[in-house]
C-alpha cells in the first residue's frame, strides 16, 4: 500500500518555517518551551492530576523535548499486554520517567533551535507524512515558508494524532482540533474567529517525485481526479527497487551507444496489477529523466508478431503449417509491399513456428495478409493498443513490422493477456482510490492512453476484463516462444537465453535501432522493458541482447528465485522446466521438419510439434519422395533399365500442402534456386525398344504417419540428419545442443558413438557440448518386461566459419 501523498524525509531548517507556525506549535504542545530545561514539572503536574482524577492517561503533558526524545528513540512503544491494565500503565509510567531523563540530557547538549528543527522535521503529520515539509507540500502544496494562521494551526494540531485527525481523511476532526490550537494562541478575537471560519484548504497536492522509489508512477497519480486524496497501489516495492536498477546497471553500458531512455513495466498476470513501472533510468537526469518512458508512443519492431501468430491459431494456424519466406509483393494500399528480412536471406517455406520463433518478416507479413490489416488492428484495439489510431489502410502490412506506434505500459498488458491465456485485463496501476471522507472512487485507473481518439466509444467495453484468445492459441504462442531450438537460427543459444524455468520471450527492433523492446512471460509473470533514446534517434546498434532483454532477463531472475529448477522425479505429470504445460487434450507428433506434415519415413529431419486431440491427421509429407533413377543417365529408370543402374533417390517437391497466404506452387523457383535436387522429368531412352516398354513411377511418398510409428522409445532431439554448425564467435561452453528422448522405462541411457554419455529420466533433457564430426547417438530404454528398446540418430557437426 502507497499512499498518494506518501513523501519520504525531505528535512526543512527553522529558517524554512513560517514562525506561525512554531507559535502554534507552542502554543498547541508546549507554552513554557524555551524557559523549562526539557521537563515542564507544572505541565507534568497538571497531567497527572488529570490522569488520577480520571483514573486513564488521558494528558500526556510531555515538553517537545520528551517528544522528540520519543521520536528519536528507536525503542517500539509499550506493547498492549492484554487485559491488565496495570501493566500498561506501569511500563507506560516507566517509559515516562526515562524519557523525562533523556530530555534533561539532550537539553543540555543541543540548542532549543536545534530541538524545534529536529522535532519538527520527524514528527509525524498525518498518515505517512513526516516532517512539517512533506506535509505542508502534500496539504497545501508549497513548502512551510509561508504559512496562513489557519494553516500553521492545523499543522501544529496534527502530531497529537496524526492518523486519527488527517485532514484528508477526517477533515471534520482535524479542524476541531485546529480551533482548538487557535484558541490557545495569543491572537485577538477577531482574526480568530476569522481563520475559525475557514475551510482546510487541503489541495489534491501533486506529489513530489524526486525522492519516491518510482517517481513516474507519483507523476501520473497527479493526473487523478481532484476528489482523490488517498490511493492504494499495486506496487511491490523490493520488486521496483530491483527493476530501477536492473534498468539502470545496463543502461549505463549502452551509454556509448547513445541510448539514453528507457522504461519497464512488471505485470502479476492472475490479478491483472501493475507490480513494478519504471519510466526511466535516471529521474534526476536534468535533459528527459522525467519523461516516462512506459508512456512513450514509440514503435514496436517486431514486437507484435505473436498477437497475429495467436489470432492465427485462433483461426485454425498450426506451428506446423507451412508459411512463405520468400520476397513476395503483397498489394497494399499505397502501392505494393515488398518486406524484406533484414538479413537478406530468405528460406522458402518456413513453419510457422519457425517463423515466430526467429521474427521472420516476410512469413508474418504473408499470415498478415491472410488475417487482414483491419482485422488484427481490430485485435490489438481490444488488446487496449488504443495509441494505434489511424484506420487499418494507412498501416497496411506494415502494422506487423511494427510502423505502429504504443506504449510500453499498453504492449506489456497485451502481452500479460497471452501469459493468463486469453483474458485481457486494463491496465491496473491503482488498487482503490479514496476521496476526503474515505469513500471510493469509481474506476481510478487512468484511461488507457489515447482513448479520445476512439470514435465509437468503444472503450467503456474494455475496462472490464474480456477474452480475446482461446488457451489453445495462448499456449501453442508461448510454447513457440519459449522454444529455445526453434529460435536459435536468428538469436543463437546462451545464458540469456536459456531459462531453468518456463519463460517465453519476444524481442522487437524497430528501424534503425531506435527502438529496442523485450518481453518476459511466465506462468505467474509479464515483464516489459523498452529500451531507445529521448529524442527518439537511433542508437548505435543496441541489440536486444545488450538492452532491454538483458534488463527482462534480471527480473525474471529476480522474480523466479524461489521457483523450484527441478520438480523432482516424483511427480511424472510435473511440468517439465523450461516448459508451458500445455492444456488437456494436447499431445506431441512427430512432423517433417521441411513440410510440416505428419513425418513419412522419407522424411530426413522430423521434429515434434503440438497438436490438438481433436485435430485430424492430415495426409503423410508428400515433399520428400523417393523416385528410382537411372544412375547412367540421371534420368528415370525405365522398365528396361538394368537392375545394377536403378537406384533410389531423394528428392523434394512443394507437395500437396499449399503456403498460407499464397498461390501453389510458390515455392518452385526458390527450390531450383537454393539448387535443391529436383525429380528429373524425363526418363532415360529406352535400350529395349519394347513399345510398351514404360518409365518407373514415382514411389509412393511412404505409408502414413501412423502406421510408421516407431516403438515408444524416441529420440526427440537431435533430429537424425541434422547438421550443426559450431559457431566461432561464441563461446565452446555455450555451444551444446540438449538430447531429449522419451521412453516407457523409468530410466533412459544415452549413448554417443557407442560410449554411455548419461542417464536421464522420462522428459529431462541433457545437454551435449559440440565436437565436428559426424556422431551416432543412440537412445536406450528398459521397458517393464527387461526388453531393451533403442532409438539412434545420426547428425553431423560441422566448423562454421
Ligand atoms: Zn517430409
Ligand atoms: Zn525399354
Amino acid at each position: 500500500v502507497i499512499r498518494r501523498a506518501e513523501h519520504p524525509f525531505i528535512p526543512a531548517c527553522l529558517n524554512q518555517i513560517d514562525p506561525l507556525f512554531v507559535e502554534a506549535t507552542l502554543a498547541a504542545e508546549d507554552r513554557r518551551f524555551f524557559t523549562h530545561p526539557g521537563v515542564d514539572p507544572a505541565a507534568a503536574l497538571r497531567a497527572a492530576w488529570q490522569n488520577i482524577r480520571s483514573g486513564r492517561m488521558i494528558s500526556g503533558g510531555s515538553t517537545l523535548t520528551q517528544q522528540l526524545v520519543n521520536l528519536l528513540d528507536a525503542q517500539p512503544p509499550p506493547v498492549n499486554q492484554g487485559e491488565h491494565g496495570r501493566d500498561i500503565r506501569e511500563s507506560a509510567w516507566g517509559r515516562k520517567l526515562r524519557t523525562a531523563w533523556l530530555a534533561l540530557a539532550l537539553e543540555t547538549r543541543w540548542s532549543k533551535k536545534h530541538i524545534l528543527e529536529a522535532y519538527f522535521n520527524l514528527a509525524s503529520y498525518g498518515t505517512d507524512l513526516q516532517g512539517v515539509r512533506a506535509a505542508c507540500r502534500t496539504y497545501f502544496s508549497h513548502d512551510p515558508d509561508t504559512l496562513t494562521l489557519e494553516q500553521a494551526a492545523l499543522l501544529a494540531a496534527l502530531p497529537q494524532s496524526p492518523v486519527r485527525l488527517d485532514p484528508r481523511r477526517r477533515p471534520a476532526d482535524a479542524r476541531t482540533a485546529r480551533n482548538r490550537v487557535l484558541q490557545r494562541m495569543k491572537i485577538d478575537g477577531g482574526t480568530r474567529s476569522n481563520a475559525e471560519a475557514r475551510s482546510l484548504g487541503i489541495v489534491a497536492a501533486p506529489p513530489v517525485p524526486g525522492t519516491s522509489i518510482a517517481p513516474h508512477w507519483m507523476a501520473r497519480l497527479a493526473q487523478l481526479p481532484h476528489q482523490v486524496c488517498e490511493v492504494r497501489l499495486p506496487l511491490d516495492r523490493s520488486l521496483q527497487i530491483e527493476a530501477s536498477a536492473a534498468l539502470r546497471d545496463v543502461m549505463l553500458d549502452l551509454e556509448d551507444l547513445g541510448a539514453d531512455a528507457g522504461g519497464v513495466v512488471v505485470i502479476h498476470n492472475s490479478s491483472g496489477e501493475m507490480r513494478a513501472s519504471v519510466g526511466s533510468p535516471d529521474w534526476e537526469h536534468p535533459g528527459h529523466g522525467q519523461v516516462d518512458g512506459t508512456m512513450a508512443l514509440r514503435q514496436p519492431g517486431s514486437a507484435l508478431k505473436p498477437f497475429a501468430y495467436a489470432m492465427a491459431f485462433e483461426r485454425g494456424l498450426r506451428p506446423s503449417s507451412i508459411l512463405p519466406d520468400l520476397p513476395l509483393s503483397h498489394p497494399g494500399t499505397d502501392g505494393v509491399f515488398r518486406p524484406r528480412n533484414y538479413s537478406g536471406l530468405h528460406r522458402g517455406p518456413v513453419r510457422a513456428r519457425i517463423a515466430l520463433a526467429n521474427s521472420w518478416n516476410a512469413p508474418a507479413v504473408a499470415l498478415l495478409s491472410e488475417l487482414g490489416a483491419a482485422e488484427f488492428l481490430d485485435l490489438l484495439h481490444s488488446l487496449g493498443l488504443n495509441s494505434l489510431d489511424r484506420p487499418a489502410g494507412e498501416y497496411g502490412l506494415g502494422l506487423i513490422l511494427g510502423v505502429g506506434e504504443v506504449t510500453l505500459a499498453d504492449l506489456t498488458a497485451a502481452y500479460a493477456c497471452l501469459a493468463r491465456g486469453g483474458v485481457f485485463f486494463p491496465r491496473m496501476e491503482i488498487l482503490e482510490a479514496l476521496d476526503s471522507e474515505g469513500s471510493p472512487v469509481p474506476n481510478p485507473n487512468p484511461e488507457q492512453s489515447r482513448t479520445l481518439h476512439d470514435p465509437d466509444g468503444a472503450t467503456a467495453a474494455q475496462t472490464a476484463p474480456h477474452r480475446i484468445f482461446g488457451t489453445d492459441a495462448c499456449f501453442l504462442t508461448l510454447s513457440i516462444l519459449s522454444d529455445e531450438e526453434a529460435r536459435a537460427p536468428a538469436f543463437g543459444r546462451g545464458p540469456l537465453l536459456t531459462f531453468p524455468y518456463a519463460a517465453a520471450i519476444k524481442t522487437g527492433t524497430s528501424s534503425d535501432w531506435r527502438d529496442n523492446w523485450a518481453f518476459g512471460l511466465t506462468e505467474e509473470w509479464t515483464v516489459g522493458v523498452w529500451v531507445g533514446t529521448a529524442g527518439g534517434g537511433p542508437m548505435d546498434r543496441v541489440s536486444g541482447t545488450r538492452g532491454a532483454l538483458r534488463v527482462m532477463r534480471k527480473l525474471l531472475d529476480y522474480l523466479h528465485e524461489d521457483s523450484p529448477g527441478d520438480t523432482g522425479p516424483d511427480d511424472p505429470t510435473a511440468a517439465e522446466p523450461g516448459r508451458f504445460t500445455p492444456p488437456w487434450g494436447f499431445e506431441r507428433r512427430w512432423i517433417c521438419a521441411l513440410s510440416g506434415m505428419p513425418a513419412g519415413p522419407r522424411c530426413p529431419g522430423r521434429v515434434p510439434e503440438w497438436f490438438s486431440l481433436s485435430d485430424p491427421q492430415s495426409r503423410a509429407c508428400d515433399w520428400h519422395l523417393i523416385v528410382e533413377i537411372d544412375s547412367a543417365s540421371g534420368l528415370l529408370a525405365r522398365e528396361c533399365t538394368p537392375e545394377d543402374r536403378v537406384h533410389e533417390a531423394l528428392f523434394v517437391q512443394s507437395g500437396s500442402v499449399d503456403p498460407i497466404g499464397s498461390p501453389p506452387g510458390i515455392f518452385e523457383p526458390w527450390f531450383r534456386e537454393q539448387g535443391l535436387p529436383l525429380p528429373p522429368s524425363r526418363a532415360s531412352a529406352c535400350e529395349c525398344l519394347d513399345p510398351q516398354c514404360r518409365p518407373l513411377h514415382r514411389l509412393s511418398p511412404g505409408p502414413r504417419f501412423d502406421d510408421a510409428a516407431p516403438a515408444s522409445t524416441r529420440i526427440w532431439n537431435p533430429v537424425d540428419g541434422s547438421v550443426y554448425f559450431i559457431d566461432p564467435t561464441l563461446p565452446a561452453a555455450q555451444q551444446a545442443i540438449a538430447l531429449e528422448g522419451s521412453g516407457d522405462g523409468v530410466e533412459l541411457v544415452w549413448f554417443v558413438n557407442g560410449e554411455e554419455y548419461a542417464r536421464t529420466r522420462h522428459g529431462e533433457r541433457v545437454f551435449w557440448p559440440l565436437s565436428p564430426g559426424c556422431h551416432e547417438i543412440v537412445l536406450r530404454s528398459h521397458a517393464h518386461g527387461g526388453q531393451a528398446r533403442v532409438d539412434a540418430v545420426r547428425i553431423v557437426v560441422e566448423e562454421g566459419g
